[in-house]
């Protein structure tokens, strides 16, 4: 382990060194409180062996302070100290200690605690591994792998704050895969998870590095394109469209096409335009005209920035 002994007398620290890398861990010094709170914040250590009564700040504030303020994982803290009374060392615990010690130390105890220590950090580790873990999880849609509506929540609050806070723009897009219910109901559920996976997909791959794809629900997902217009929005969801088209998911509930297929509202989330949820509603209205339209269809919400479409696939053509 990583240890940080702090002392402000030169003899104890060299004696706690010598203890700490005899028993093979590795150990870094300070001299007072201060250090040491320095040293922390700059890199983590895993035990913190301190003297209690110091100078500048005592170990009882070191101690608060590595509970209330450290942002890097749990840190084990022992305090070493000749006021080794029940009640002081009470107070040690209180203020945030692991553990308490008597000094002059001796190596055996050392040891001892470092064991407690090692058993403790090891499994602080593993818990901040399984939260990250769950925290990722919980943010992924398991069908498709794309983000989820609880990430699109979060997302959303911070794109609402730049768009207000620094006039960012955005283009977002609602796409919905045209009579699914259809789907599911000719070919089997199972087929129509297959048929989620690959229009998932499809927009994975056909996003550029920093749009961001969610699924929105059921058979819905959400596009978010930053800095860039309704417009070049358009035409990326127009690619996206014929690539799902190309595709040829054989869909005999889809009667104009016989394949499967999608459409898609867009609307613009900027300074003029920021409430998410505002422009959630408009990107439906136009994902609405855009079935109405006959489906295989992209519609923009503002129809003052709605350009002649301008990209389709030769193959799929434009509806
Ligand atoms: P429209 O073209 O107007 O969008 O019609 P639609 O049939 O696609 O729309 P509707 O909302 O009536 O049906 C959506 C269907 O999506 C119904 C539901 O069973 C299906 N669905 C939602 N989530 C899943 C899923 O995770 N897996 C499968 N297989 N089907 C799903
Ligand atoms: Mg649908
Ligand atoms: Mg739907």
């Amino acid at each position: 382990m990583k240890i940080l002994a702090v002392d402000d007398d030169a003899v104890s620290r060299v004696v706690v060194q010598a203890m700490v890398t005899s028993l093979g861990h590795e150990c870094v010094l300070a001299a007072s409180g201060c250090e040491a709170w320095s040293l922390l914040q700059e890199s983590p250590v895993d035990v913190v062996i301190s003297d209690r009564v110091m100078p500048d700040m005592d170990g009882l504030e070191l101690c608060r302070r590595i509970r209330d303020e450290l942002d890097a994982g749990y840190t084990y803290v022992v305090l070493a100290s000749g006021l080794h009374q029940p009640a002081q060392a009470r107070e040690g615990m209180l203020a945030g200690a692991d553990d308490y010690l008597s000094k002059p130390l001796n190596r055996d105890e050392l040891q001892l605690r470092l064991i407690a220590a090692e058993r403790v950090s090891a499994l602080h580790r593993r818990l901040e591994g399984l939260n990250i873990e769950l925290r990722t999880a919980a943010r992924r849609d398991p069908l498709t792998g794309l983000s989820n509506r609880l990430q699109l929540q979060e997302d959303l609050a911070s794109l609402a704050d730049r768009v207000t806070r620094y006039g960012h723009r955005y283009s977002v897009a609602l796409l919905d895969v045209d009579h699914f219910k259809a789907f599911n109901d000719r070919y089997g559920h199972p087929a129509g998870d297959a048929a989620l996976r690959m229009v998932g997909e499809v927009l994975a791959n056909t996003s550029r590095v920093g749009d961001s794809c969610y699924r929105y629900g059921g058979e819905e997902f959400l596009c978010v394109f930053p800095e860039q217009s309704v417009e070049t929005a358009l035409a990326a969801l127009h690619r996206t469209r014929a690539s799902i088209l190309e595709r040829a998911l054989p869909h005999s509930g889809n009667p104009e096409y016989g394949v499967l297929t999608v459409s898609a509202g867009v609307a613009g989330l900027t300074p003029e335009f920021p409430d998410t949820a505002a422009v959630l509603q408009r990107a439906d209205q136009a994902l609405y005209r855009a079935k109405a339209n006959g489906r295989n269809a992209v519609v923009a919400a503002e129809a003052a920035e709605l350009p002649a479409p301008a990209v389709t696939s030769p193959s799929a053509g434009s509806p």
